[in-house]
């Protein structure tokens, strides 16, 4: 693996538990400039073709997920591993195969090495719901519980679930529920891409979550259900 260290770091006060998937706007070096320029890091970065580049070591608390929340906890740059993904579109057109093969491979490696849980990896935009989309609609989250990476559902797991009361159950799973309609719409782009339209690469930046969701409400609420009980289990 290629190092390309950055400055961006300090001390963890927490133990490993998680893993963050990122995605920036930009080509490799393109990042590399955007990171130096903001001050933040990853922990790695895959570029478009699979390559790996570690910025940052493990036991150093990087900077890369910023004001965030999950389960109640805040601050996970702590207890967090950071990746970032290149992706020009910003996670709206499929990602390359190898890229997604490096970070498979990558995620199981951090996942034995710290016995992170497969519920514990998670998107910027799970995290930070009001402010980020990455690694936006395209990720293959489905594809990448597959391999024991995140969780995903099946409906027909929905008709043993009895809570109904959405903000439960966002917030059961681990969202941040205080602006509920930026929770709902990190859950859509994350479990139900196929609602989530295209945008500029601008809007996802500045505002990552419409003030009036659309999608169907009997969909939405099945597929909350199903997530939910993968989360209990
Ligand atoms: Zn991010």
């Amino acid at each position: 693996m290629k190092q390309i260290p950055l400055p961006y770091f300090d001390e963890r006060n927490a133990k490993i538990d998680m893993i963050v998937v990122h995605a920036v706007a930009h080509s490799f070096k393109d990042a590399v400039d955007g990171f130096k320029s903001h001050e933040v890091s990853p922990h790695y970065i895959i570029d478009e073709k699979g390559k790996i580049y570690q910025c940052v070591a493990d036991d150093k608390r990087a900077w890369h997920a910023g004001v965030s929340f999950w389960r109640g906890q805040e601050n996970l740059n702590h207890n967090s591993i950071g990746i970032e993904l290149c992706s020009e579109s910003f996670g709206q057109k499929k990602y390359p195969f190898s890229q997604i093969s490096a970070l498979i491979r990558l995620c199981q490696h951090l996942k034995r090495k710290y016995h992170i849980k497969k519920e514990r990896i998670l998107a910027h935009s799970d995290i930070a719901p009001t402010r980020k989309a990455d690694p936006g609609k395209a990720f293959p989250w489905a594809y990448f519980a597959k391999h024991g990476l995140g969780v995903w559902y099946d409906v027909k797991n929905t008709q043993k679930v009895n809570l109904k009361d959405e903000k439960t159950l966002l917030g059961d799973i681990g969202y941040d529920i205080s602006n509920f309609n930026a929770a709902k719409w990190a859950f859509i782009r994350h479990f139900m891409g196929k609602y989530v339209p295209d945008d500029t690469i601008k809007n996802l930046e500045e505002k990552p979550y419409p003030d009036k969701i659309n999608i169907p409400q009997d969909e939405f609420l099945k597929v909350l259900k199903a997530v939910w009980f993968e989360i209990q289990k």
